[in-house]
């Protein structure tokens, strides 16, 4: 029997539990695994704004490749587009080289990028929550207005610098707040000649309500927690424009500020719009069996893809996040088993096991299984959680004893400044302009 070319793009909760089954189950002979990653290492991103909040070191998070994939073939770069009736991956290697790779099964996992909206100054000025450059360099930056405020006299620097604004409240949104105003409350005993009073976070959403998925009870246990720490939480209000030292909001008021997280939601990964496939808001259109309808060679999963929710019905698409992508992961490697050695594929089922949100110290907000839980029980949950959602032990091992570490001595406030060189601009931390037109891939495929 000839062995079967298997292609996964993107190492993230949905690629690289597709390869660890595939390698589980399918014997060398039966098949030969690629995978497409820009790093590494599998990012485990729920913990991303400990990193940002210095709680854990970004090396905490990264599961490495090479040391938990057995035999899978890595190759260092990024999926810039894929023709679908060649069965051909253009790949731009980190060396810039570009290299076809031809498949017989292609898992396309590519993940998402931050949604940005037509909003003047957003790309230039927002900082996104999604990669572990956009989580270093956010510290970093806020490490950085603290000094520069602390070391200016001009009053209006000073406040724009000590005004911190996150839109989005979802959960992405408002651990990265609540996590990162401790940061900045505590870094307060080292910087003397700030005014407590105009360190400000502030956290805005068009919708009613923070974190709907938490129910109305949570939701507002959230925002309680964050009132008491002085974050100023406002619904139903975004922003209209965003410039180096002010956001305007949709009520009209100015906000002095130079620093802006944008957390309001996430789009599929620019690498979708290259097969020139069907999409449902821009995530690919895959059937409950993950693949793409008519197609047996041509699955989609994560947050890349619009997988039916078979159970909610009514035409749902199951949520993006990383409780749904690992278990559709298990689906689509079995699928992708069935085509290269018969039988039949298999529907992705999955009923949501709930929320955790960590608020940062003691403080957290959960539903297990539509359980409420809040304070310590939560925390210890969601910890408990983490470390065991987290790929292998020394990832574990490496998080829990840097919990412990920051519980026991604390910040150090360490401005690293290597990044300082970026643009800092969403498309540039995300790399949303790397992907080829359809005639570009043409060409590429075809010469
Ligand atoms: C701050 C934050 C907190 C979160 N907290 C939770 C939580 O508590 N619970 C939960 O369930 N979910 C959470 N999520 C959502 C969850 O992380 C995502 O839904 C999940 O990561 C999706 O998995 P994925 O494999 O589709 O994408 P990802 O995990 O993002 O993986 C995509 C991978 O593909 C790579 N890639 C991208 N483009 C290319 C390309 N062109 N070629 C090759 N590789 C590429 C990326 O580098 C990445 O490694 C959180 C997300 C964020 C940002």
């Amino acid at each position: 029997m000839e062995r079967s070319r298997v292609l996964v793009v993107g190492a993230g909760f949905a690629g690289f539990e597709t390869v660890r089954h595939l390698e589980k189950h399918l014997g060398p002979q039966e098949a030969e695994i690629t995978l497409i990653s820009p790093g590494g290492y599998m990012l485990y991103l729920p913990l991303l704004p400990h990193v940002a909040a210095g709680v854990i070191s970004s090396r905490s998070i990264a599961v490495p490749l090479y040391r938990m994939l057995k035999r899978t073939h890595i190759v260092p770069g990024g999926a810039i587009g894929v023709d679908l009736d060649a069965k051909v991956c253009v790949v731009r290697k980190i060396t810039g080289e570009l290299v076809n790779i031809a498949y017989d099964q292609i898992v396309l996992c590519p993940g998402s990028v931050t949604r940005s909206f037509d909003i003047p100054g957003l790309d230039k000025y927002g900082r996104g929550m999604k990669n572990l450059a956009e989580a270093v360099a956010l510290r970093d930056h806020v490490i950085a207005q603290l000094e520069l405020a602390n070391s200016s006299l001009d009053q209006d620097e000073r406040r724009a610098r000590c005004q911190f604004v996150v839109v989005g409240g979802g959960y992405a949104g408002v651990e990265t707040a609540a996590c990162l105003e401790m940061v900045t409350s505590s870094a307060l005993d080292h910087f003397p000649r700030l005014d407590p009073s105009q360190v400000r976070w502030t956290v805005l959403d068009m919708a009613p309500r923070l974190m709907p998925e938490l129910g109305e009870n949570l939701g507002r246990a959230a925002l309680e927690i964050l009132a008491r720490r002085g974050v100023d939480v406002r619904l139903e209000t975004s922003v209209t424009a965003v410039g180096a030292d002010s956001v305007t909001l949709t009520s009209g008021e100015v906000l002095p500020c130079r620093t802006l997280v944008w957390t309001a939601g996430v789009a599929a990964s620019p690498l979708i719009g290259t097969l020139g496939s069907e999409t449902v808001r821009g995530r690919l259109a895959v059937g409950s069996d993950l693949a793409v309808p008519g197609r047996r060679d041509v699955f989609g999963l994560g947050d890349a893809a619009a997988v039916p929710d078979v159970d909610k019905g009514d035409g749902a698409i199951c949520p993006p996040t990383a409780q749904y992508a690992m278990r559709q992961a298990r689906v689509a490697a079995h699928n992708v088993i069935a085509g290269i050695k018969g039988g039949g594929f298999r529907e992705f089922r999955h009923k949501d096991l709930g929320l955790v949100v960590d608020l940062g110290g003691t403080e957290a907000v959960a539903r297990p299984l539509g359980r409420e839980l809040r304070g310590l029980p939560a925390q210890a949950l969601t910890r408990g959680y983490h470390l065991m959602a987290l790929p292998g032990f020394r990832s574990r091992a490496r998080v829990a004893a840097a919990w412990g570490m920051h519980a026991f001595a604390g910040d150090d406030f360490i401005r690293l400044g290597f990044l300082a060189g970026r643009t800092g601009a969403l498309s540039d931390y995300e790399h949303t302009h790397a992907y080829l037109s359809r005639e570009e891939l043409g060409e590429q495929v075809g010469g």
